[in-house]
């Protein structure tokens, strides 16, 4: 099996990016798995290089290590995406060839105000359809002053699939209202398209990620089917969240893992913390493991169902 860590490096890494790598590593490793390391670069306005390497950086320092990736190779020509740019072109072209995607016009004033609100265990209605009927002309008169976007021509299909955390998901796209963007105005590729042709190409077989990707994942297994490919088996871990419901990620004020190795943690105390959490150890006043230690522990896949986790007692 080939298990993998695809983090965004668009700000220095918190523990909520550590629980992931933690949770997928741990896997991989229990299963005599590969484990890669990809950085998800494409938003090119908000990744930066130097917080990819600092990402890498507190990874090694954690104690992390990785079979393909940044700073070690493997198969793949680059483990950065936006060094992968070509094969998310060749794949939207073949699309276009089989007339599979269209371009949209709308602007995101008009996308928001048809934006219903999303109820668990549905996928966000975004869109009306309205751009997939416009004839040649029109695309060719509105292309004249605006940049389109390029939606995929979803038919209306279910998608079940068991994930390792959450149980059983069934998940519904409809044909028009759930048409979703492969490529941006601007040109960038969605996160959507080029997560999965990555996948696919590095062969993953297990993902295990934020509990926030949930919904995009019938969009991706939309794609694999269209890509003929066998999707993996996925795992949604709870997010972390602090007392006040804030998430700690990088867009929220929370502390960094640079923070904290400032303020004397050892990576044997960030890790033991993670995997009381995870259930992996004891809970005990100042858990510490490292995670060459928890490498060779049997451990049962976690019992982590659950939305969110809170851990404010870790920022005493
Ligand atoms: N790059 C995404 C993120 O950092 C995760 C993608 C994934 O694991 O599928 O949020």
């Amino acid at each position: 099996m080939k298990g993998r860590f695809a983090p965004s490096p668009t700000g220095y890494i918190h523990l909520g990016n550590v629980w992931i790598a933690l949770l997928s590593f741990l896997s991989t490793k229990q299963q005599d798995g590969t484990y890669v390391v990809r950085m998800e670069d494409i938003d090119l306005q908000r990744s930066k290089r130097e917080y990819g390497e600092a990402l890498l950086d507190d990874l090694e320092w954690l104690g992390f290590t990785w079979d393909e990736g940044p700073r070690v190779g493997g198969p793949e020509k680059s483990y950065w995406q936006s060094e992968r740019l070509g094969l998310y072109d060749e794949i939207l072209s073949s699309f276009a060839l089989e007339k599979r995607i269209y371009p949209c016009f709308c602007n995101r004033a008009r996308l928001q105000s048809i934006a219903s609100a999303p109820h668990r265990g549905e996928v966000r209605h975004h869109y009306d359809g309205y751009c997939r009927m416009l004839s040649n002309e029109a695309i060719a008169a509105l292309c004249t002053d605006k940049k389109p976007s390029y939606r995929l021509r979803v038919d209306t299909q279910s998608f079940l699939f068991d994930d390792r955390y959450q149980g059983h998901q069934v998940f519904t796209l409809q044909s028009g209202n759930d048409d979703f963007v492969l490529r941006r105005s601007d040109g960038m590729y969605a996160y959507n398209l080029a997560v999965v042709v990555d996948d696919i190409k590095m062969g993953i077989t297990e993902v295990i990620r934020g509990h926030d990707l949930l919904d995009a994942t019938v969009q991706q297994l939309y794609l694999y089917k269209l890509l003929g490919a066998q999707p993996p088996i996925y795992g949604h871990a709870p997010l972390l969240i602090d007392s006040a419901g804030y998430r700690l990620s990088k867009r929220q004020k929370s502390i960094t893992i640079r923070e904290l190795k400032a303020l004397q943690w050892m990576p044997e105390r960030i890790i033991g913390e993670l995997a009381v959490l995870a259930g992996f150890i004891e809970r005990s006043s100042a858990p510490v493991i490292s995670l060459a230690e928890l490498i060779e522990l049997t451990l049962d896949t976690p019992a982590l169902h659950q939305d969110n986790i809170v851990i404010d007692a870790l920022r005493a």
